[in-house]
Formats: C-alpha cells, sequence, structure tokens
C-alpha cells in the first residue's frame, strides 16, 4: 500500500532552499501570458522568496530557546550607543501597529527600533512567492483573512488610513477554501488510513450539506454500520435537548466534547466520529475531541439539526466572511512597513502593495527615524533608570540598545524570561499562555489538471497531517492576478498541525506535545507527507507527484496561534483576572501587545493590544 520514495519523486530536485531563476518556460510547461507576471529581483536579500522550510525557519529560534529552555544569561553584551525613543520587540502586525501608533501620538520624528528574530517582517504574516519561468504564483505563509466583521473602532480607523477597502478587497477575490471546484467541496480519504484512496467530490463532512452528503455517504470507506449512522446522522431532525432551559443547554453543551456529543446525541459509531476530528486542527491546533460541542457549532460543523435547528452548510470550509490579499495578512505588515520606513517601496495604495517591491537593504538605516532589524532575537529587556536597556544577539553576538520605553510585541511565553524584573504573579500569567502549533504548506504544482478534471480545487484530509488543502487561486487585486481560468503552475495550500497523539489531556499539554513533534520534523518529512496525499488524492486524473511538483515551502508555527481559552480546559475568571489581563499590565516603562495580550488570535486583536500597550506608555 505505501508509496515507495522512488514513486513518489523523492529524488527528483524541487525548489526547496532557493529560487529558479530564469527557468526554461518551456520546461515548466507553463505558457507565456499569465497574468500573474513579474519578475522578482530575487538575487538581493529577499525572504519572501525563499523555499524550503520557512515559519520558524533555521537560526530564528534557537537563541530563544537557549534563553527560555536553557537559562542561558546573555549579558548586556556590546553597547552599540544607539538611543531611542522606542523599542519595539517583535515585527509582527502587533509590533508594527505599535511603532505606527507611537509615531502617530508622538509625532513622526520619535526614534524607534523594531527588534524581529526571523529573517523577514510581518511575524506569521508573511509570504510566499513563486516564480517559475518568469511568472509569480502568490501563497500565504501563514495569516490569510481579515475578519472584518469583529473589527473595532481602532481597526478600522487604522486600515482606512492604510488605504485598505474592506468592500473591495472581497469584491476582488472569489476564492472559497477549496469549495470553488466544478463539484463543489471534497473529502479524501486516503489509503494509508482507510485501507484505500477515495475521493468524494462534493461530500463536504466538515459542514455538512445534508443534500449532497447523504447520496455520497455510500462512498465512505468505513464499515457499513459507520455508514449508516452518518446517513441517519445527517438525516435527523431533533432537538436532544429539548425541555432544558437556554442557561442549562449552553452549560451542557460547552462541557461535553463534540466527538462524545456526536455519539451519545448524534448517533454515530466512535469510527464515524473519528472522521471529525481533523476537522479543527488546522485552527484549533486540537482535534474536535478536545473542543467542547459549543466550540465546533460555532465554527461551522454540523450540530444545529440535533438542537432544534436547520442543517445549514457554512459560506466556507472555514467559515466566516472572507476578505483577503493574495498574499493574506503579509499585505497588512507590508503597508504598515510602507508607512514605516519611507524609500523602502512604491506605490501608495491597497492595489500596488501586493506586488511592490521592497528594498531590505533600507530597513534598518543609521539616520532613519525608524529601523527595522531582522535577524535580532532580544534576550534581556530591564528598566534602568530613566531607560530600558534591551539586549538582543544577532549573528551570535549580544549587543545592547536602549530606549525611554519599550513595547514588547512578542509571545507572552518568552517574557518571563526576557523581564526577570517582573512580579512573578505577572511572570506566571504570561506564562498561561501557549500558543497553538500550526502547519501551512505551500506546493507549486505545474497545473491544475487532474484537480480540474475531478472537478475539485481541494478536500479536506480526516486522515492526514494536514487535515485540508485548496488550490490558492481566484484573485485580482489589481497589480497581481491569478484567476480560477488561468492555465499553468497554481499554489496547492496545506493546512494543520500536528497530532500531539495524546487524548483526554488539556490542550496546552497537547499543544506543547504538538510543538515539540512539529520542530523535530525536517522538511523531507512534510515533503513526503505532501507527495503521497497529492498522488493519492489526484493520481487517477493523471497527476504525478514525481512529475507535477515544482517547488515546496514548509511555514511551521511551533507559537502559531493565541491560545484562547476553551471550554472543557480553562475555568472561568473574574472579570479582570483572566491570566493575559494579569499578563498585559504595563510595568513602568514597558508595556505588552501581540495577540497573546488579548488572548485571542486574530490580526485585529493583534492591532487593539498594539494602541492599548501604546496608549499605556501615554499615561
Ligand atoms: C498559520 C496561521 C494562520 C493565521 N491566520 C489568521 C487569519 O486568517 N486571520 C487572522 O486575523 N489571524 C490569523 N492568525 C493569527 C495571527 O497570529 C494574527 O493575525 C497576527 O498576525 C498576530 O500578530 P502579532 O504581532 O500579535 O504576533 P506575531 O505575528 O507572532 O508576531 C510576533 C513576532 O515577535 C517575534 N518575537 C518573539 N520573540 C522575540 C524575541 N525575543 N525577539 C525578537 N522578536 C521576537 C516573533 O518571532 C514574531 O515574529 C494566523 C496565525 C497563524 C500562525
Amino acid at each position: 500500500m505505501k508509496r515507495s520514495d522512488r514513486d513518489l519523486g523523492m529524488h527528483r530536485p524541487i525548489t526547496r532552499r532557493d529560487v529558479i531563476h530564469g527557468a526554461g518556460v518551456a520546461a515548466m510547461g507553463l505558457p507565456l501570458a499569465l497574468n500573474a507576471c513579474r519578475t522578482a529581483p530575487v538575487e538581493r536579500y529577499y525572504p519572501p522568496a525563499l523555499t524550503g522550510l520557512r515559519g520558524s525557519h533555521q537560526g530564528s529560534f534557537e537563541v530563544a530557546h537557549e534563553l527560555a529552555r536553557a537559562g542561558k544569561d546573555f549579558g548586556d553584551g556590546r553597547d552599540l550607543g544607539e538611543d531611542y525613543d522606542l523599542i519595539v520587540v517583535g515585527g509582527g502586525i502587533s509590533g508594527l501597529a505599535a511603532a505606527y501608533y507611537y509615531r502617530q501620538i508622538r509625532g513622526p520624528e520619535s526614534r524607534i527600533l523594531i527588534l524581529e528574530n526571523h529573517d523577514d517582517f510581518g511575524g506569521h504574516a508573511t509570504r510566499n512567492e513563486f516564480h517559475q519561468g518568469g511568472l509569480m504564483r502568490l501563497a500565504w505563509g501563514g495569516v490569510f483573512n481579515l475578519e472584518f466583521p469583529l473589527f473595532s473602532d481602532t481597526v478600522n480607523a487604522l486600515l482606512a488610513d492604510l488605504g485598505v477597502d474592506i468592500q473591495r478587497l472581497q469584491e476582488q477575490g472569489d476564492f472559497n477554501y477549496g469549495e470553488d471546484g466544478r463539484l463543489g467541496p471534497a473529502t479524501y480519504f486516503d489509503a494509508e488510513t482507510y485501507g484505500r484512496d477515495v475521493l468524494i467530490p462534493g461530500l463536504a463532512l466538515r459542514h455538512g450539506d445534508p443534500e449532497q452528503a447523504f447520496e455520497r455517504l455510500d462512498h465512505v470507506p468505513l464499515s457499513a454500520e459507520s455508514r449508516e449512522s452518518l446517513k441517519r446522522f445527517y438525516s435527523a431532525r431533533t432537538d436532544v435537548l429539548a425541555g432544558q432551559s437556554p442557561e442549562d443547554r449552553g452549560r451542557y453543551l460547552r462541557g461535553i466534547s463534540y466527538t462524545d456529543f456526536l455519539v451519545q446525541h448524534g448517533g454515530l459509531t466512535d469510527e464515524a466520529a473519528e472522521i471529525f476530528v481533523k476537522a479543527t486542527h488546522g485552527y484549533a491546533g486540537v482535534g474536535a475531541d478536545s473542543l467542547s460541542a459549543a466550540e465546533c457549532e460555532g465554527a461551522g460543523l454540523p450540530l444545529a439539526h440535533l438542537l432544534g435547528g436547520e442543517l445549514e452548510a457554512a459560506p466556507g470550509s472555514v467559515g466566516g466572511e472572507i476578505a483577503m490579499f493574495p498574499d493574506g495578512n503579509a499585505s497588512i505588515a507590508r503597508l504598515l512597513v510602507r508607512e514605516l520606513v519611507p524609500g523602502i517601496a512604491p506605490g501608495d495604495s491597497m492595489d500596488d502593495i501586493v506586488t511592490a517591491e521592497f528594498d531590505y537593504s533600507r530597513l534598518d538605516r543609521a539616520g532613519s527615524t525608524v529601523r527595522l532589524r531582522l535577524n535580532s532575537t532580544a534576550v534581556g529587556v530591564e528598566e534602568r533608570g530613566e531607560a530600558v536597556q534591551v539586549a538582543y544577539v544577532r549573528e551570535r553576538e549580544t549587543l545592547s540598545v536602549r530606549a525611554r520605553q519599550a513595547v514588547l510585541a512578542c509571545y507572552h511565553s518568552i517574557v518571563p524570561f526576557l523581564c526577570p524584573q517582573l512580579p512573578e504573579p505577572q511572570r506566571q500569567a504570561l506564562r498561561y499562555q501557549v500558543k497553538r502549533p500550526l502547519l501551512v504548506t505551500n506546493v507549486l504544482l505545474r497545473n491544475s489538471d487532474a484537480a480540474d478534471e475531478l472537478g475539485v480545487s481541494g478536500a479536506y484530509c480526516p486522515g492526514r497531517l494536514h487535515g485540508a488543502t485548496w488550490m490558492v487561486k481566484g484573485f485580482d487585486s489589481g497589480s497581481y492576478r491569478h484567476e480560477w481560468e488561468d492555465p499553468g503552475a497554481v499554489v496547492m495550500q496545506f493546512w494543520g498541525s500536528v497530532d500531539p497523539q495524546m487524548r483526554g489531556v488539556d490542550a496546552r499539554t497537547q499543544h506543547r506535545a504538538s510543538r515539540a513533534r512539529l520542530l523535530a520534523m525536517n522538511f523531507e518529512d512534510f515533503e513526503r507527507e505532501v507527495r503521497v496525499v497529492l498522488d493519492g488524492m489526484l493520481g487517477s486524473a493523471g497527476f504525478s507527484a514525481a512529475d507535477d511538483i515544482l517547488a515546496m515551502t514548509v511555514n511551521r508555527w511551533p507559537h502559531g496561534y493565541a491560545y484562547d481559552y476553551l471550554d472543557l480546559w480553562d475555568p472561568e475568571w473574574p472579570p479582570g483576572e483572566a491570566p493575559h489581563e494579569i499578563a498585559r499590565q504595563r510595568f513602568g516603562r514597558i508595556a505588552f501587545a501581540n495577540a497573546d495580550a488579548g488572548a485571542n488570535a486574530y490580526t485585529h486583536v493583534a492591532i487593539d493590544e498594539a494602541w492599548r500597550a501604546v496608549s499605556e506608555l501615554m499615561d
């Protein structure tokens, strides 16, 4: 059953660490006149065009781990004699927004240094560029959607300042997480898990469209009993909690796991319930067995029809409304950096940001009011008299700089090690935050012919490492276009998180286990996984992983989504006493941002928390 590495094409050269320069168009099988045409000047320092293992890439995390895990004392190091008004630790959206707000309030002459441990700015909001035969294909390396219905006035105002028009963004795209194929969403059951490869176009177990699901359930490679239980489940229209008060219903739904609910009240066999587990991995970092029934219903998993409601298909596999740039929220990070660092990129609108060429050599120039220093891991932040002293490591050397104030927009879990001065309760509260490990793997395929023939543009994959895959197409953002009918190379994106291989334990323990497994995997592990899935899913229509994969970028995020409290694993804290509320309290000249400070993993939260942190420093 298992395919050999040779069959999978593991020996074939693909782009993994570098960029193909001027690769022959004919050799790539690409037509000359595709819409998305731009050749990046990739010879200079330009991280978005790197392939291979990205996200938490080699060189980005080792120093932080020496500090936090090995307790290494880096000392002050060499004093650079640089003095700033503000030092920001963390060049993600929260750190960039903090720098933006500080200038807005204190004026454009404010001198600001942003330290970032990765080789690129944006934090989770990075982009992957693939350049083949003079064409660029874009995908996001992490953050993708603007959750605009949840925006505060603060966030709306910032995006308006940056020229982002949400309505236009919505109109410019028709990407829909793998549901854009001729036959709609699909589910792929793989041979290694289910005995044979079965792709079922039109079947979307994840959010359950009863009309579509029912007739296709006969093809699901489970026992006859489990298939029957699925049919009963989808055809049920009942209220299994009838007679209970709204309070009791809510309490019950928050106290039982989704999969337990399916078995106890939905009539599913354990085997059938298991196929829903992966549906939440790609964003929650744990399976639906570790989330409450209420949380999973909120995320669009089928349940309402057992509670007196209707079973409706959610608007997208991931749910919610879509407003996206072709590189996700990397465009928001780029818009912020273009504002902060004059001359780094041409242009002045949301239409040109996607293709604007960024000159990274301008990020950290002596004389600039805002300097963004990459590959620099902060290892010590201390209030000393009238200043904050910040030590950081760059190219194995410890260096130190000073500022009047600091915003720590980095992960909260590192802060207790950066700031031993903080009171113990605050350090404890900061440690509560255990981000969810996530994985976004982008694979450049020669074309979408096989998927088109099968009528799919992605699939839910209940048995695999990545629980979902979809093609990244359907964007027209002014300067960059990649539409569904365009032929040629296309990015297939894989979403997931590494199964912690433990059940019934709290989510934060699972996240730590998942993180360790994620960091232990090498590029070839991810590559083999993706090849197996693509061959199994599309092979029947002529796809060959050995021949049709051109390049691959794995974005691993061991510290991904900020942890938000979960029904099954966290208590309800009295107002003001939740860990994140204690963790983010200003300490003298140091304030705390990052999405962690809101215990909520979204871009708008990262921005709101930046505003709060900077406002606190103005007192
Ligand atoms: C795969 C993935 C998909 C996501 N999708 C969405 C989405 O669609 N929509 C959405 O709204 N949100 C999404 N998010 C959530 C995302 O975290 C937020 O949107 C937002 O980007 C968080 O910004 P931040 O600045 O708070 O944190 P980060 O982006 O994590 O930035 C913090 C930065 O600080 C750096 N840092 C840490 N320690 C140090 C140190 N000691 N020295 C220097 N730098 C340090 C980190 O490396 C990082 O670059 C996604 C997250 C992930 C991982």
